[in-house]
């Protein structure tokens, strides 16, 4: 799509959305990543719906409602970049309810461009296949800086120290991305790994890992999780997050699901291929630092896949599956306690909670917390999560130290 000389506004849903918009200024596009969401634009996005809506709406509608408010807006020159997603979840409808609300602010002259997880995400920009390449790029880069990022926090004998590594390393991610990756990402990352070397660690205690799951904008954007990895390190654990890159396996594989069955091989083909060439660009970052991280390559999802198929059909689809496979998955090599967080009636999430007790029965009752944050925060959060660390302690001692 020609932008016009037109500014893609992006909202802040984690650091992959600088990488996002970084990938848009290599390809000549203009691009901004709207400041992150807080109680304003929670507050304005909650005005102008009924509250019945998803969270993330909440706060994705509010970043733009703010962002078209500042004076140097210009709703002529605005595309909004939502994407979006077939099937039951209401993720596919944000973008419709949005569309709405900001005509009724009378910004009718903003545009919408919303690229879908129902075609795996084809089609961005002019140069949709070397733009979708180049955002793959920087979202592993930016996965495994976080990787980097939550296995060394934890243990970090100076404070504050892994966040400015963490800082600095996105930053050269950006720098490369927007210079169109290849060597200048495969030099961002050495320079990542050296710095991580050299970070002073004490690891004589060790911490239970737990395995994050769950709704992807609420797992990535801490001011909608209520900084929850951050809690869990402060409560004596590290954290293991499902990563971005996942996900859009994850969409290859059901595009690829869908097309075979319809009898289209060729779109069928393509996504396997490009699905192929994904994991090799994978692998070839990820070797720059793994010898820093005990599972830096990504589990292939046809076993993710595998791991919940006595509980639930993957053709059903939505993030339950995923979270449902990754949770298995995590529990399988060495979690020791799983979150699963969802906004207040996901449906996925939902759906994931009412397998939980079926799937930890067959884990050694791992522990589980499911953790429904809604537009209100506060409620007895840190109280749960203390208990919950408690027993996660407990497994680790009895399940994992004894194996
Ligand atoms: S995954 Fe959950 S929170 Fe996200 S759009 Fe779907 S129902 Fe809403």
């Amino acid at each position: 799509m020609g932008t016009n000389g037109k500014t893609f506004y992006i909202a802040y849903m984690c650091d992959h959305s600088y990488v996002l918009a970084a990938a848009l200024e290599a390809f000549g596009m203009a691009a901004e990543v709207m400041p992150v969401p807080d109680d304003e634009t929670m507050n304005l996005g909650l005005d102008s719906m009924l509250g019945r809506e998803c969270s993330p709406c909440f706060m994705t509608t509010g970043d733009m409602i703010r962002r078209a408010r500042q004076p140097d807006f210009d709703p002529k020159k605005a595309i909004m970049l939502m994407p979006t997603a077939n099937g039951p979840c209401r993720f596919g409808q944000y973008n419709v309810l949005q569309r709405r609300i900001l005509d009724d602010y009378g910004l009718q002259d903003v545009e919408f461009f919303s690229s879908s997880a129902g075609d795996s995400y084809q089609g961005l920009g002019d140069h949709p296949n070397q733009m979708r390449l180049l955002v793959w790029d920087g979202a592993v880069a930016t996965d495994l800086l976080q990787k980097l990022l939550h296995a060394y926090r934890p243990y970090e004998v100076n404070k504050g120290q892994t966040d400015g590594i963490y800082k600095e390393g996105l930053q050269q991610i950006i720098t490369a991305i927007r210079a169109g990756g290849g060597n200048a990402l495969s030099q961002a990352l050495d320079h990542i790994a050296r710095q991580f070397e050299a970070l002073p660690v004490d690891r004589s205690e060790p911490r239970p890992i737990i395995g994050l799951v769950g709704e992807i904008y609420l797992r990535f954007c801490p001011y909608a999780n209520q900084d929850i990895i951050r809690q869990v390190e402060e409560a004596g654990g590290e954290v293991v997050l499902a990563s971005m890159i996942e996900w859009f396996y994850f969409t290859n594989w059901s595009y690829m699901e869908e097309t075979r069955d319809v009898g289209q091989y060729f779109k069928y083909l393509t996504t396997a291929f490009t699905d192929m060439y994904q994991w090799y660009r994978e692998h070839k970052f990820a070797r720059r630092v793994a010898h820093l991280l005990k599972h830096p390559y990504e589990a292939p999802i046809k076993d993710l896949m595998n791991n919940i198929r006595p509980y639930y059909d993957p053709a059903l689809s939505t993030e339950a599956v995923l979270t449902l496979g990754k949770a298995i998955e995590l529990a399988k090599h060495g979690a020791s306690g799983i979150l699963n967080i969802m906004p207040f009636t996901c449906m996925p999430g939902i759906i994931v909670a009412g397998l939980a007790p079926r799937v930890r029965a067959d884990l050694a009752n791992i522990p589980w917390l499911d953790v429904i944050f809604d537009a209100q925060a506060g409620t007895n959060f840190h109280t749960r999560l203390e208990a919950f660390m408690y027993q996660s302690t407990q497994y680790y001692r009895r399940v994992i130290v004894n194996n």
